[in-house]
């Protein structure tokens, strides 16, 4: 036997709508899931297979707490995404049972240093510390598939300080929910309390400490924070 050298941190996890507690394994993200998004960040949607980055388990800030402005940045911007939350795990996952390893589904955040990102783009650097900071994936109250059923429509959208921002409907997903969870299957073997931010749509945007930020997608309770 021995000793832990310190103690070791706390599971993070996320409130459920029912009053339980999820916890959060991964953060899984996927990069221009929808085709006006993907346009206005220069690229083709018609051209580019899926692909993934992540962010620390301890990045996620629950709904109603406030997130931090983070340094070294001039430009943070917000994505408002689909999250769906892993309940059971595997690997290779058929297209066909991929709806049957998800837990829930929420609306989130994916806080983003656009500058820093556009810096790695142009040399070829990873996106860690453009995606993955501390406080980078607010997300909102998780609710179970038992009571929401499967999400494949329905309005999404981000207002800051009461103004509309973003708005698109989940209908446009360029890669299907079925579809992320069984192409990230084969990249790794998906595990129970891992997470998956499914994209955003257009109107991507920066913003600045004191800026109140609610987002939504029908069927699913709202997420609030400040940033600070
Ligand atoms: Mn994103």
């Amino acid at each position: 036997m021995h000793d832990l050298t310190f103690a070791a941190p706390n599971t993070v996890s996320i409130p459920t709508a029912d009053g339980r507690r999820f916890p959060v394994r991964r953060i899984f993200c996927v990069g221009r899931n929808y085709a006006e998004h993907a346009r206005e960040m220069g690229t083709d949607p018609d051209r580019e297979s899926p692909f993934f980055f992540c962010k620390p388990a301890d990045s996620v800030i629950a709904d109603g707490a406030s997130t931090p402005y983070p340094s070294r940045t001039e430009n943070l911007h917000h994505e408002v995404e689909l999250v769906v939350a892993i309940g059971n795990g595997g690997s290779e996952i058929p297209l066909a049972e991929a709806l049957d390893h998800i837990w829930g589904y929420a609306v989130g955040i994916d806080m983003t240093r656009r500058d820093l990102q556009t810096e790695a783009k142009k040399s070829g650097r990873p996106w860690d510390m453009a995606k993955g900071f501390d406080g980078s994936a607010p997300v909102g109250k998780l609710i179970p598939v038992s009571a929401s059923g499967h999400l494949a429509a329905g309005e999404i959208s981000l207002h800051v300080n009461g103004e509309i921002r973003q708005r698109g409907d989940i209908a446009e997903l360029i890669w299907t929910v079925s579809e992320i969870v069984a192409e990230l299957s084969t990249l790794v073997r998906l595990q129970p309390g891992d997470l998956i931010y499914t994209g955003t749509p257009a109107g991507v945007g920066p913003v600045l400490r004191g800026d109140k930020l609610t987002a939504t997608i029908e069927g699913l309770p709202s997420l609030h924070t400040v940033l600070v």
